[in-house]
């Protein structure tokens, strides 16, 4: 479903990805970890097109995303995103930020796209807060909600950046357990996160960058037991 070929992108003379090649399919729940700095967020952001690349090729259900003439914003559409940082709008209810993109992109009525954020924010155990504004959540809540509203768009994929690592140690576990029954029902996922817990139990795939590169692609039992990189020991040895 997700075809990255080559990828090779440049900040000036700074090369932060490096050929990096890998494929999702529908259904995949792959994670993504490696040290600061390694392009995670970079590699998992040209996908949707956030990120341009100079080189290789992504395709998304058969669209190129690299292409000039590809319609980028009916791409992101397709995609839910979920950020470190919330990314709520402070200034909308909690309803009206679920809303919002429905009736904006999708085109949905006022009351269709109520019907379906509030069933999103429900299955989110938010319903309650619907007329709150994001700045009256904890942030837990907050990006349970961004959550939902990726899903009231029906995406065929989400991809998450850290969604975790803003939030108190007391808060992660609301939002993982989001995520695990998302990948539990087959949303097909690809997650930054330096959470192996929830890599444990949920990814089918891992991969660990470094420097730019993808330095493993495995099976999660495979990347967990038998990792092939001195530098993928060496990160599992700290992390775990
Ligand atoms: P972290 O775990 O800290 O989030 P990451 O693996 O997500 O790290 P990226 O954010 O993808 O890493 O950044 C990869 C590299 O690219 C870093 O060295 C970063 O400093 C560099 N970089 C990111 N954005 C820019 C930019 N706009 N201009 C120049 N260099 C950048
Ligand atoms: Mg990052």
């Amino acid at each position: 479903m997700i075809e990255i070929k080559n990828i090779s992108k440049w900040y000036g003379q700074f090369q932060v990805l490096k050929e990096c090649s890998t494929r999702v399919e529908k259904g995949d729940v792959m994670v993504i970890c490696g040290p600061s700095g390694s392009g995670k967020s970079t590699l998992i952001k040209t996908v949707n097109g956030l990120e341009p690349f100079q080189q290789g090729q992504i395709t998304v259900d058969g669209t190129s995303v690299g292409d000039k003439g590809t319609d980028l914003p009916a791409l992101r559409a397709r995609i839910g995103m979920v950020f470190q940082n919330f990314e709520l709008f402070p200034h909308l209810s909690v309803r009206d930020n679920l809303t919002l993109g429905q009736i904006k992109v999708l085109g949905r009525s006022v009351e269709e796209a109520t019907a379906r954020g509030l069933q999103y924010l429900d299955r989110v155990g938010l319903l309650a807060q619907q007329d709150k504004f994001p700045g009256q959540l904890s942030g837990g809540q907050q990006q349970r909600v961004a959550i939902a509203r990726a899903l009231a768009m029906d995406p065929i994929a989400m991809l998450f950046d850290e969604p975790t690592s803003a939030l108190d140690p007391e808060m992660i576990n609301e939002v993982l357990d989001v995520m695990v029954g998302l990948a539990q029902e087959g949303m097909t996922m690809m997650v930054v996160t330096h959470e192996m817990g929830f890599a444990r139990k949920v990814a089918n795939r891992v991969v660990f960058m470094d420097q730019g590169a993808i330095l493993e692609d495995s099976s999660k039992d495979d990347f967990f037991h038998a990792p092939q990189t001195e530098r993928a020991r060496d990160f599992l040895a700290r992390i775990i």
